[in-house]
């Protein structure tokens, strides 16, 4: 597997690559990988023929008093996980090389959507993942990129970013993989205490409750989502940001579940912040 820390590696190598005709898939992440990373990669190298993956805190995606600093990295780690599921080639740049000196373009949509569910708390975040993930396309030009599912705003947002500015890259979104118990993998996991960990269960049991609600034939938004949050409210260390049903697509509220309705949650267990969802029908 190759490591590069320098955008004009990355271009070289990926330029070799299409002359012998090979696609290429990428895998944007920001390190601390676990087994929610692993299966874009897996899922990556089985559709494409070169994997690349990128490990980048990205700051601008950040807001004041969040834990950017205290983001957990371990990138030898990283680079274990990633050679094992079939990566080719990791991209592992300095903020530099991204933000070089006095870099002031940033690509935003200017829709309702960043701003509804993640982007209420968060009003900054999608433009700095648009940001980045934009830069990213352009360094690497892959055929195919890998979202996860977990972060289905993100996944989203980006599916519009591509359509808006013409970009030809296939989106591909993948599953939420868990803790045997249900809890889904995230880096931020790491920040649990044992107490919180368990408390942190929390999310999945309400995501299986609204699963549960609409199997039954429930399908008013307004009764499910109060369901799942009065679950919620019932663990002391958890603390609602937000329990919401919306448009799969445009990430509005909507008052019917039908199928491609994304219920989507963001909880505070002690300080830490996560998300979980479910989409409607799958
Ligand atoms: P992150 O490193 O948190 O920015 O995540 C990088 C990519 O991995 C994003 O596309 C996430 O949606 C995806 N991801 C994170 N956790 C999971 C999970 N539990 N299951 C599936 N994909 C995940």
């Amino acid at each position: 597997m190759i490591i590069a820390e320098t955008a004009a590696e990355v271009r070289s190598r990926v330029a070799e690559w299409k002359k012998e005709g090979l696609t290429v898939g990428l895998v944007p992440t920001m390190g601390y990988l676990h087994e929610g990373h692993a299966s874009l990669i897996t899922r990556a190298a089985g559709m494409c023929d070169r994997v690349v993956a990128s490990v980048f805190v990205n700051p601008t995606q950040f807001g004041p008093g969040e834990d950017l600093e205290t983001y957990p990295r371990d990138f030898e780690r990283d680079c274990a996980v990633l050679e094992v599921h079939g990566c080719d080639l990791v991209f592992h740049p300095d903020v530099s090389e991204l933000y070089p000196e006095g870099a002031a373009t940033f690509v935003e949509i200017l829709s309702d959507m960043p701003k509804q569910l993640c982007g209420k708390t968060r009003p900054i975040h999608f433009r700095g993942v648009c940001t980045v993930v934009c830069k990213l396309f352009n360094i690497v030009t892959p055929d195919r990129a890998f979202f996860g599912q977990k972060d289905a705003q993100q996944l989203a947002v980006i599916r519009r970013m591509v359509r808006d500015l013409c970009f030809d890259i296939e989106i591909v979104g993948c599953p939420i993989v868990r803790e045997s118990d249900g809890l889904a993998l995230s880096s931020r996991n790491v920040y649990l205490s044992p107490e919180e960990r368990r408390a942190a269960l929390v999310l999945s049991r309400a995501v299986d409750l609204g699963k549960r609600f609409y199997a039954e034939g429930e399908t008013d938004a307004g009764r499910v989502v109060r369901a799942m949050s009065e679950l919620i409210s019932r663990e002391p260390l958890a603390k609602i940001d937000y329990v919401s049903a919306v448009d799969g697509e445009t990430m509005m509220p909507v008052e019917e579940l039908t199928p491609g309705v994304l219920v989507a949650m963001a909880v505070y267990i002690g300080t830490t912040r996560l998300i979980d969802n479910f989409t409607v029908g799958e």
